[in-house]
């Protein structure tokens, strides 16, 4: 029965598909970049940090060699960091092992660093013409859909199984057009939450969940654990145009990269200017600023925050203190979008 979607899909995908910078390109380093960065957020939003990126790193040789800070600054906005360290390592491995070319063949794929089934499978099919499936969200809710599989595609068993059903039906001749179609439809027709366009689905006569009338039933997943909470207070200290920050340790959440110096807890007045104060500064001016929130995979960030201005930052006794001036902050240092509600006070003039 899945082999009857083929035809269809690859004709309606023909007609329907979105232009993208990334799309028929036949360029692996372009898809391997895309793909990285859709794994984080949608299409639209992706554009302006693909063509940022592109630019910076036009290729391979140039990710292998950009410097930490200037990469961590071309990822700011787009969160989960590791990602983009993971890439500079593979960059780094296919320069040192396979002569800079990026590999054609889905195992030797899989070897590079951060490298996973999906994105193997995304990069070989859609820039070398390999028939092997790329099974992301979006596929494992058309398929789970089309063919009424009740897993919970949160197993890797389930995974599998999907993979190894599309594998038996690629087309030889447009194996990667046939990944983006399904990609595609995840992304534009088949949507989750209540919100799929069965009516414009090339596929809805071979739908076992439309035609059962199940589509809300579809993809099973089983629940996720509840995030932890963590209260922080947070500092905007300020002297002038020259806004304190510090680098975050080098492991862990949000490793290596800048943010506004805080504390755990939320804490008063007074001890945000003891706080202040222990760090060798005078406070002259305090400001509660708005509290705000950021969700990670597993924690949830619940901030408060001051804003304080000081009569210098140079007295400060804390060592690992950075004062950045707009500018700096604008090119150099890369603050995760966790301060975002924050960060943008950096950029304002004092008051
Ligand atoms: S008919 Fe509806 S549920 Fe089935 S694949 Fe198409 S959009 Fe998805």
């Amino acid at each position: 029965m899945l082999k009857k979607i083929v035809i269809p899909l690859l004709q309606w995908y023909n007609i329907n598909k979105r232009i993208l910078p990334w799309r028929d390109r036949n360029n692996a380093y372009y898809t391997w970049v895309s793909e990285i960065m859709l794994q984080q957020t949608r299409v639209e939003a992706v554009k302006p940090y693909f063509q940022r990126f592109i630019t910076a790193l036009p290729d391979v040789q140039a990710l292998a060699q950009c410097p930490q800070e200037q990469l961590l600054k071309l990822w700011e906005g787009l969160g989960y960091y590791n990602r983009v360290r993971n890439m500079q390592e593979a960059a780094r491995q296919v320069v040192s092992e396979h002569q800079g070319i990026i590999p054609e063949d889905y195992q030797t794929l899989l070897s590079l660093k951060g490298i996973g089934s999906y994105t193997a499978g995304a990069i070989a099919s859609i820039a070398y013409h390999k028939s092997v499936p790329a099974v992301d969200g979006n596929v494992l809710r058309v398929i789970t859909r089309i063919t009424e599989n009740n897993g919970d595609i949160s197993r890797q068993s389930v995974r599998r199984v999907i993979e190894e059903a599309l594998s038996e039906i690629m087309p030889e001749d447009k194996p990667g057009d046939f990944n983006q179609a399904l990609m595609e439809l995840g992304a534009v027709v088949c949507i989750p939450n209540g919100m799929a366009k069965c009516e414009e689905c090339p596929v809805a006569s071979l739908c076992q969940a439309y035609c059962h009338d199940t589509v809300d039933r579809f993809p099973v997943k089983a629940a996720k654990k509840e995030r932890r909470q963590e209260d922080k207070t947070v500092f905007i200290i300020q002297d002038g145009e020259a806004t304190a920050l510090r680098k975050r340790p080098s492991k862990g959440l949000l490793a290596g990269l800048y943010e506004l110096p805080n504390v755990p807890g939320h804490i008063d007045r007074e001890r945000a200017l003891e706080y202040v104060r222990k760090l060798g500064l005078d406070p002259l001016y305090i400001e509660e600023m708005p509290s705000s929130r950021h969700i990670f995979s597993h924690i949830e960030w619940r901030m408060e925050a001051y804003r304080i201005r000081v009569s210098s930052l140079e007295k400060a006794k804390d060592k690992d203190l950075i004062f950045a001036d707009k500018e700096q902050t604008g090119k150099r240092y890369a603050i995760p979008s966790a301060f975002g509600a924050y960060a943008r006070y950096i950029k304002e003039e004092k008051r």
